[in-house]
């Protein structure tokens, strides 16, 4: 996801790492997995910046404007809903993404019959999931037999009247 961001909206953004870790060990130990920027473990701007934004608990994703000022607190449950997409996640541009969305399902039949599938797959929303026709991830929109945790994006379905 961050790395999908950085090709599509290069200089945009960026991601920094605050740090709660109790010792510099563990703190290059977290840092190791992630390819944005840190703020050192040395410097105390750490333990300010976790009270400024009143963290209260980890992991948090806040998302900030422009001018410093937060506009998601819940950066997490955005991105994992709406995925980059939804960039820069403010209220605005979530809402009209998942109004477009919503359109998008409004075209699909609520139910369809796959030939390669023996039951009714029904029309749903999923945060992600994998296709198993095509085998690649997919999110929002899903064609599902819930019975045999079966899915399929909307455009591998092969429709059988
Ligand atoms: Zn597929
Ligand atoms: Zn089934």
């Amino acid at each position: 996801m961050y790395n999908e961001l950085k090709i599509l909206r290069p200089g945009s953004f960026e991601v920094i790492f605050i740090s709660i870790d109790r010792n510099k060990e563990e703190f290059q130990a977290s840092l190791s997995a992630m390819p944005w920027l840190a703020i050192p473990y040395s410097d105390t701007a750490r333990q300010e910046l976790t009270r400024i934004f009143a963290i209260k608990g980890i992991p948090a994703l806040l998302i900030l404007g422009m001018d410093g000022k937060i506009l998601k607190t819940d950066g997490r449950t955005a991105i994992s809903a709406y995925g980059a997409t939804a960039f820069p996640f403010t209220e605005s541009r979530v809402s009209e993404v998942d109004e477009a969305l919503r359109k998008e399902g409004d075209k699909l039949p609520r139910r369809v019959n796959d030939p390669r599938h023996s039951h009714e797959l029904e029309l749903d929303r999923a945060k992600a999931y994998v296709c198993d026709e095509c085998l690649q991830k997919g999110r929002h929109w899903v064609f599902s037999c819930k019975q045999c945790n079966f899915d399929l994006h909307p455009s591998c379905v092969e429709e059988s009247k």
